[in-house]
């Protein structure tokens, strides 16, 4: 792969996929980030000293997507990575799940990474080369109680990351998922609110339940899973594709 790719991440302005971003950035990478909010997303670039191009697109308006790339291709040249961190998490029971959650968790983490991933298909065809990584989850792999609609729709981003992996087969593109366990972002941080807010625990306690599903007791840092996407970029990884990689100290073996 060429010296200066040009990447593009989405959900990078926090978390995850700015720990992403900014990992591929210090290695020279020209970097897109997409989120919702703008601000958020220029915020993060002035903190990596303007090394972040930031353009704000909803992942699940398919229209706004077509217009956030076309921006993002013609200012930074083809995109010869992907990563579709973009991705909301809606805690409650089954029966309290109503369509309005299953769709919004559907539109953003399924059609989110569709969306992101038809358009840039054809450059990379056309660079030959390509690496495609989907941030999943344990969530992929596993259940876990009181999350089905998220945990249906990150199966599913599975299920088309390998898929499409074995489309792309007979070509230089890779298709990955990456699929942390309890990562420290505002995720996590927003659970654990929350758990204190419904049941009155402690912050300790509350934060126990995430720390207590990692046989290693602690959460996974963003950067680590930064690293392991620096390595999925690289040639070394150019036989790894429709592979879910695990992050998450032993929780899934
Ligand atoms: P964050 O909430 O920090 O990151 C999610 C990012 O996605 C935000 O920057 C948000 O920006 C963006 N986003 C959400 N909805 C949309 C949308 N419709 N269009 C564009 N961007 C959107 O949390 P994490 O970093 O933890 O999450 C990143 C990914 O990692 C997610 O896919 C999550 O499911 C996955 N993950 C997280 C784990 C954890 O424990 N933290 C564990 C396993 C997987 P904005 O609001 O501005 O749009």
């Amino acid at each position: 792969m060429s010296d200066r790719r040009h990447v593009i991440v989405t959900g990078g302005g926090s978390g995850i996929g700015l720990a992403i971003a900014r990992a591929l950035a210090a290695t020279g990478d020209k970097v897109t980030i997409m989120g919702r909010a703008l601000d958020r997303l220029e915020r993060a670039s002035r903190e990596c000293g303007n090394a972040l191009l930031p353009v704000a697109c909803d992942v699940g308006d398919e229209t706004a997507v077509g217009n956030a790339f076309a921006d993002a291709l013609t200012r930074n040249g083809p995109a010869s990575m992907l990563v579709n961190a973009a991705g909301i998490v809606r805690t409650a029971p089954f029966a309290k799940t109503g369509d309005d959650v299953w769709n919004a968790l559907w539109r953003t983490n399924v059609l989110g990474a569709v969306h992101a991933c038809r358009q840039v298909l054809p450059g990379m065809r056309s660079l030959k080369s390509g690496r495609i990584i989907n941030i999943a989850s344990t969530a992929s792999l596993k259940g876990y109680a009181y999350v089905s609609a998220y945990a249906a729709t990150k199966h599913a981003l599975l299920g088309m990351t390998r898929s499409l992996a074995l489309e792309l087969a007979n070509t230089p593109i890779t298709v990955n998922a990456v699929c942390p366990g309890y990562t420290e972002t505002d995720i996590i941080r927003d659970a654990v609110g929350d758990i204190i807010a419904k049941t009155g625990r402690s912050e300790a306690e509350a934060m126990a339940t995430f720390t207590g599903a990692n046989p290693q007791g602690r959460l996974i840092t963003p950067e680590e899973v930064a690293e392991t996407i620096l390595w999925l970029a690289s040639d070394a990884a150019r036989s790894m594709t429709g592979q879910a990689i695990v992050v998450a100290g032993g929780e899934i073996m």
